[in-house]
This record gives structure tokens, sequence and C-alpha cells, in this order.
């Protein structure tokens, strides 16, 4: 009698788990083979995903060869309907990496890349220009595709400092970790892309910070997933122009720079500590990020 029910209850265990088993074969979903990284997406985007998948590989072995370190990720490319089925975020199109190893990208463009694109009479002429060319899509439309397909390399550098036991010290230096690090890939790999990065981030600063109820980084840390959306992403643009210039600064050695001191310095530092230590460990113009907000 016992035994009968330790066996009723391996198999009632096994069942419970069976559903769980399921969900993460993804059945309505196509796997990409032939890459390092796992990937799933949506019928009919072969092309897409392969585009997609070979950058995220391509950033990867770039970043391993400055750190040392390999995190392990599984990206999705989908369309809408599986992104309502298996994204954690509800607007289709913003790349998100979610828990410790997916990261989910749209396999289409969408409404919420085209609504990024001003009306290009309220630009000045020479930006209007810049944006033409930055963010032309190939059936000749304008969409911030190209700036969103970057970003998915924004969201992998979370799976760098999460999987690499770096202590991030502040929020906005976890953002801005990322964006260091998805400037230095794109400027030493792929700079013709460069326009695609640069472009949304420098009209958007170019804008000026009024109308937005935060623009400190205190304000950053108190309300970091609060804020609103266009408030948190005017704070990712004047990180994105920051990493361009710490690039522009010191190379990719700023980058391991961070990742090293980062990675030794486990205690929380004090605004004051933190400063010195960018400054004397890591370079002047990481620094400034903090001092000369
Ligand atoms: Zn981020």
């Amino acid at each position: 009698m016992m035994r009968t029910n330790r066996w009723l209850l391996i198999l009632v265990l096994c069942l419970l788990a069976l559903p769980d088993a399921r969900a993460q074969s993804y059945p309505d979903l196509q796997e990409l083979t032939g890459y390092s990284i796992k990937a799933y997406y949506s019928p009919g985007n072969a092309e897409r995903a392969k585009i997609i998948v070979g950058r995220c590989e391509k950033t990867i072995d770039y970043v391993k060869g400055l750190v040392g370190f390999t995190p392990k990720v599984s990206v999705f490319i989908l369309n809408p309907e599986h992104w309502k089925k298996y994204a954690s975020f509800p607007v289709y199109g913003m790349p998100h990496y979610p828990d410790k190893e997916r990261l989910f990208v749209a396999a289409e463009d969408n409404a919420f890349w085209k609504s990024f694109i001003p009306p290009l009479d309220q630009l000045s002429p020479d930006m209007a220009a810049k944006v033409k060319t930055a963010y032309r899509t190939p059936d000749g439309n304008l969409s911030m595709m190209a700036f969103f397909d970057l970003l998915a390399l924004h969201e992998l550098g979370h799976a760098f400092h999460q999987q690499g036991g770096l202590t991030m010290q502040r929020l906005w230096m976890q953002e801005l970790f990322c964006n260091i690090m998805l400037h230095t890939y794109i400027a030493e790999k792929e700079p013709a892309n460069l326009p695609a990065l640069e472009t949304f981030p420098e009209m958007v600063v170019a804008g000026g910070s009024v109308g937005y109820e935060f623009t400190t980084l205190a304000g950053f840390e108190k309300k970091y997933d609060q804020m609103d959306p266009k408030n948190y992403g005017w704070f990712q643009c004047r990180l994105h122009v920051a990493g361009k210039q710490i690039y522009n600064a010191g190379g990719p050695t700023t980058f391991i720079k961070l990742w090293k001191g980062l990675k030794q310095h486990k205690e929380k530092m004090t605004d004051e500590a933190f400063a010195s230590f960018l400054e004397e460990q890591v370079s002047k113009e990481v620094a400034k990020v903090q001092t000369a907000w």
C-alpha cells in the first residue's frame, strides 16, 4: 500500500510538471539553428531572425573578447500575436529582457516605432535631413526600427552585468553601462550604423528638458519604474549621448575598466565614494555623468 501511494505521488508530480515542460518548447514558434544562441521566431520571419540573432552573437563574441565572460540568453523574434502570448512588456516593439535569460524583440515594423518620428517640419533642417537618412525603412517609410533593433543589444548588456556578477551601485549606472557597451560595439564593429544609434537620442536631448517631471539622477533612482515612459526615454537618451562621449574619449578600454571596477567593488558606495572611484579607476568622462549631469 505504502509503495502504491509513493508511485501515485510520483505520477501526480510528473503530470504537474508536464505543462511547464511543454510551455518551454514553444510549439507555435520555429527554432533557429546554426547559431551559438538559442533563438525562436514567429513563422515567416526566418531572415529577420538570422539578422537579429547574428548581430546578438557578434556582440556577445566581441564583448566576451573584452571582459572574458559570456552570458546565456535565448532570443525571441515575435509577431504581434506571439508577442501577446510570450512577451512581458505590453507594447509591441519595445525590446526587453524580463528574466535572467530571455530577450524579446519585435519581428515587424510597428506603430510604436513609427510614433517616434516627429513631423519633420518641426525639426531643424539639419536634424530633419539626419532623421531621413538614419530611419528610412526598405519600403520607403520612416520608422525608428533601426534604432530599436540596436536597443536589443542594450538589453544584452543587462545579461552581461547580471550574470557576470557585477554590482552596479546605481540604476542609472546599470543603464549607462548597457549604453556604453552598445556604443562601443557599434563604433568598433558596425560603424555604418552609428547614425541610427546616435540620431534619435541627439534629437530628444536637443529638444531640452522642459516638460519632464524628473530630470535629476536622484529622481531617476527614486522613480525608475514609476515615471511616465516619455520621461524614462529622455533619461535613456541622455545616457546614450553620454555613452557616445565616453566611447569617443577612451575607446573600448573604458568599458573594460568599468567592468573590472564594478565586478571588484561589491560594497555599496556613497555618492562621493562612487564619483572618486569612477574618476580614479574608470574614466573622467564616466565620472562626469554623475558630477556634471
Ligand atoms: Zn536597460
